[in-house]
């Protein structure tokens, strides 16, 4: 079963509309490949808004743990998702703003009259994810040894004989 949230970008911001809800992360399927497990929900909030200068902006909002794939072990590792986003909605591609440094922090997305929210939803629990998630030295399954990163193809199988040994 999947679900589907769809609303027009414009008119939501226009008309300042605020939508809520919960969505069971085993729903976003581009997370699946980061996943540990795809138990929980994540907690959301969309809102409209048109900026002092009268641009429309979507304001989300996103909250919930994830419970990702270390990447030395394999094994299980919580993650906090809080993150709050301001997306400028622009009506057609040749008004996307040539990315300056005043606005490189701002977010531009194409306004649509049908836009999936938990896609976007997901495309902004993607883009902030760590890139290379990893238990804190000490809590991982995987030993590393002080002053280098484990190479996991390399040294795993080399800590593991270590411990054993000892
Ligand atoms: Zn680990």
């Amino acid at each position: 079963m999947s679900e589907q949230i769809v609303v027009n970008s414009l008119e939501f911001s226009r008309n300042a509309k605020v939508l809520r809800g919960k969505i069971a992360i085993a729903n976003l399927y581009r997370l699946r490949d980061y996943l540990h497990s795809a138990d929980g929900v994540i907690d959301y909030k969309l809102s409209g808004e048109v900026d002092a200068e009268g641009n429309p902006l979507l304001h989300l909002a996103v909250k919930g743990k994830l419970c990702l794939k270390c990447q030395r072990c394999l094994g299980e590792l919580e993650h906090d998702v809080e993150l709050v986003s301001d997306l400028v909605l622009i009506e057609n591609e040749q008004e996307f703003p040539e990315i300056t440094e005043e606005n490189e922090d701002v977010d531009c997305i194409l306004a649509e009259t049908e836009m999936d929210v938990l896609a976007l939803l997901e495309e902004e629990i993607v883009l902030n994810l760590p890139l290379s998630p990893m238990h804190e030295t000490g809590a991982c399954s995987v030993t590393v040894h002080a002053g280098g990163e484990a190479d996991q193809s390399v040294f795993a199988p080399l800590a593991a004989l270590k411990k054993s040994a000892k």
